[in-house]
């Protein structure tokens, strides 16, 4: 892959305001956030969506993201946050290292705004995706 802006951030070759740091994850302040106190949280491992990433580099994220999220909660102000995590570029992602966000959503309306129109899952389609997904978890490794 490719490298990163985000790997250039976790190795120190680009300055970022590093909130939180072991030894798979790195968490930095959003350049541009959608609300005060808007995080990034990586895996130090340097993959493009997280259906590629390591069993241990996403248990170490699993770890860590509520704490993170606990700590921008508190500074932000507000109990309220979306995590949101993009996967390809039609999903929004533009830097292609695994991210998850952690993004304050405040009285004032700030954060992130979801444009949701939901669908109807019919009993026929329930059914179908079921034995289609069960398929694909078991041939997934
Ligand atoms: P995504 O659309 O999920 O790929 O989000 C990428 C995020 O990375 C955006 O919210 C950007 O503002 C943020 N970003 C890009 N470059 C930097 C940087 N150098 N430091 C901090 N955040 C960045």
């Amino acid at each position: 892959m490719a490298e990163t802006i985000f790997s250039k951030i976790v190795s120190g070759s680009i300055p970022s305001h590093k909130i939180y740091e072991d030894d798979h994850v790195f968490a930095f302040l959003d350049i541009n956030p959608l609300s005060r106190g808007h995080t990034l949280v990586v895996p130090k491992e340097a993959v493009a969506t997280l259906g590629e990433l390591s069993d241990d580099a996403a248990a170490a994220l699993g770890r860590v993201l509520p704490r993170l999220c606990r700590a921008v909660a508190r500074v932000s102000g507000s109990p309220d946050y979306n995590v949101l995590q993009n996967n390809g570029a039609a999903a929004h992602q533009a830097v292609f290292h695994v991210h998850f966000h952690i993004i304050p959503k405040l009285p004032s309306g700030a954060g992130l705004g979801v444009d949701w129109k939901p669908g109807n899952l019919s009993s026929d389609d329930g059914e179908a995706l079921v034995k289609e997904l069960a398929t694909a978890l078991r041939a997934a490794p």
